[in-house]
């Protein structure tokens, strides 16, 4: 299968990913029962997966989508401000951000440190995949839906140069 200029081959079919958000949202459903968490996914790649993921939960829960930031400058505190969206307060909100894909965690390090010097009352993460290098990483996951080498994915909301997004399984680069 070709997307832009790059072959690629199927890696996770549409019904694996399925049954795993599954199992992502019973665990998540079952640690959050009685709170109301507020969901964070991260644009753009998160989009499918999260859309995916929050109806299979029944709690009362609360969506706001983020963005990263390209502009790394400095806030009047001193923080550097890597999201933007954020609507409403977050203090003592128990956060979940909903990542696509983990790599080398730094940009999830990164959120999570904003996050918590908002004032929220607890930060965790869900991501669908997360690669090798991200399992060094200080920052980790509560969830992680499946454990890859390292190599480039694209689908289910991720893209190669912008394509791919709308396809229903995940497949890697050959
Ligand atoms: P990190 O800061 O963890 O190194 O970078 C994570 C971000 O890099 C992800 O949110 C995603 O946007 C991008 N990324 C990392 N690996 C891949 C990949 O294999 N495929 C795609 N499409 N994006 C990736």
């Amino acid at each position: 299968m070709k997307l832009h200029d790059l072959e690629f081959e199927l890696f996770i079919p549409a019904a694996g990913i399925h049954e795993k958000i599954q199992q992502l949202a019973a665990q998540i459903q079952q640690d959050y029962n009685g709170k109301t968490p507020l969901f964070l996914p991260i644009l753009n790649g998160s989009f499918v997966f999260a859309a995916d993921l929050i109806r299979l939960i029944q709690l009362p829960c609360r969506v706001s989508f983020v963005k990263h930031s390209s502009y790394h400058g400095t806030i009047s505190s001193g923080k550097l401000k890597t999201l933007i969206g954020l609507s409403e307060s977050l203090f003592n909100q128990d956060i979940i951000i909903v990542e696509d894909i983990m790599d080398t965690g730094l940009t999830l390090s990164k959120v999570v440190e904003e996050l918590r010097s908002l004032g929220t009352r607890s930060v965790e993460i869900v991501t669908l995949i997360r690669k090798e290098a991200a399992r060094k990483h200080a920052v980790q996951p509560r969830y992680v839906g499946f454990d890859i080498q390292d190599e480039f994915v694209a689908g289910y909301g991720l893209d190669y140069e912008g394509f791919g997004r709308n396809l229903p399984d995940i497949y890697r680069k050959r």
